[in-house]
């Protein structure tokens, strides 16, 4: 993003003013922040990683508690919001924000096991075609299911699984060069499984493009949206992606261990023939409780669902949602470019040659990926002593998130003046 930013903007004035200007700005005071020891707020740049708590969460969870003690069982029934159809609450949010009918969205299980269902979907490898392409350095978590499912279907993962590679050394990859080596695997290659960006990088690759090559030649396309998720706008269901499944704890600020998304797109909807792991919550809600033997799939993604989903989870997830409905992903992004724009422009401008943007070229979301020069093993314990909140990746990474729901451009620039006390410059 090209920006607009000037010597006046390298100070606290400039910073605070911006923030007064902002649409959005009543957003930071529904979070919790954790506190430094001089009673500050942290300047918390970890939204990528464990997102902050939105202040109703409490209360949402609390509706909850008092429902189970107040109607035992009957709280699937009795209640603000009865239990029995609970993750319906979150379907609407959960489409406008990946851009999905509401019948290609559900919240269940957690992103690994979303991972691994959807894979016994839509990775049915055959004699010739059974390759899978992952990034390289996607999440491990990914990698390890990519090269597990393989090794359940009965090939070596060393020669199923393949990875993209950008085309210089480095975290960046050309998407033109990403189809290329599609290109060349296309007839034995079963399914693609991409970030919608980079965990690490953070670059955010064209779904729609790799989506509509991989379909010409009859592979698959699911997406790992844990880096995209409220932080990306997207049009799942128009880029004609698969599936794709994504955390909630990040950017969506659910909580430790929050409850997943899960889009399967319609046009597999209702197919007789597809494999799928099945469970009681994915049975015909009219004949659910009648506990026949058959199973008979709800005729929507909600047929993936295995089981009755966690409550309380939901409850977290639910008052999160709301705030994202309420602010909608297209304002956030576009403060979040400003944001990241800001953090970007400062560090240059600051810190030339000794800080690396690794992502500052390509399209991404709120997420800089810093590589330092010098100090790197001491760096994220420096940022910590001076309450700022990144995380570092070995070996020279630092990945740091102004998230535009609670982020501030005051933080911003108090992250500057860290940066340079971290690098020694005072
Ligand atoms: C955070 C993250 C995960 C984590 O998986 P869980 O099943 O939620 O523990 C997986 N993949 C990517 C790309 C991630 O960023």
């Amino acid at each position: 993003m090209k920006n607009s930013f000037d010597r006046e903007s390298a100070s606290l004035n400039w910073a605070k003013q911006k923030d007064q200007q902002d649409p959005l700005r009543s957003f930071r005071k529904k979070f919790h922040f954790p506190m430094q020891g001089s009673g500050q707020k942290q300047i918390y740049f970890a939204g990528h990683s464990l997102g902050l708590m939105p202040k109703k969460t409490e209360e949402y969870i609390q509706i909850e508690l008092d429902s189970w003690k107040k109607y035992g069982v009957e709280g699937h029934f009795e209640g603000p919001h009865p239990w029995l159809p609970y993750h319906e609450n979150i379907t609407q949010s959960f489409a406008r924000l990946v851009g999905a009918k509401s019948s290609e969205v559900v919240a269940m299980n957690t992103l690994t096991v979303n991972l691994h269902l959807a894979m016994v979907s839509f990775y049915r490898p055959t004699k010739k075609k059974y390759k899978i392409f992952i990034e390289q350095h996607a999440f491990p978590s990914d990698k390890y299911a990519v090269d597990s499912q393989a090794r359940f279907h009965g090939y070596d993962h060393r020669e199923a699984v393949v990875e993209l590679k950008p085309q210089q050394p480095g975290l960046i990859f050309s998407e033109d060069d990403m189809i290329e080596q599609i290109d060349r695997l296309k007839d034995e290659t079963a399914l693609v499984m991409l970030g919608n960006c980079n965990y690490l990088s953070g670059q955010q690759f064209d779904l729609r493009k790799i989506t509509e090559f991989a379909h010409q030649h009859g592979i698959m396309v699911g997406v790992n949206l844990a880096h995209g998720a409220g932080n990306l706008e997207m049009k799942l269901h128009d880029w004609n992606v698969d599936f794709a499944v994504w955390c909630s704890y990040k950017y969506l600020n659910s909580g430790p261990g929050g409850i997943a998304g899960c889009f399967i797109h319609e046009r597999h909807h209702g197919m007789k023939d597809l494999p799928r792991f099945e469970g009681w919550w994915g049975q015909n809600k009219q004949t659910r409780f009648k506990m026949g033997p058959q199973f008979d799939p709800i005729p929507t993604v909600e047929a993936w669902q295995l089981s009755n989903p966690p409550i309380f989870q939901l409850a977290a997830l639910r008052s999160s949602m709301e705030l994202f409905d309420e602010a909608s992903i297209g304002a956030l992004r576009k403060k979040g470019d400003e944001l990241t724009g800001y953090l970007a422009w400062i560090i240059e401008s600051k810190f030339d040659g000794k800080v690396e943007i690794v992502n500052r070229e390509v399209s991404r979301g709120s997420m800089l990926c810093l590589r330092f020069k010098t100090g790197q093993a001491q760096i994220g314990k420096l940022f910590r002593n001076h309450g700022v909140i990144v995380d570092f990746r070995e070996p020279d990474i630092i990945r740091a998130t102004p998230a535009p729901l609670y982020n501030s451009f005051e933080d911003v620039f108090l992250f500057s003046e860290v940066l340079s006390q971290v690098l020694g410059e005072k």
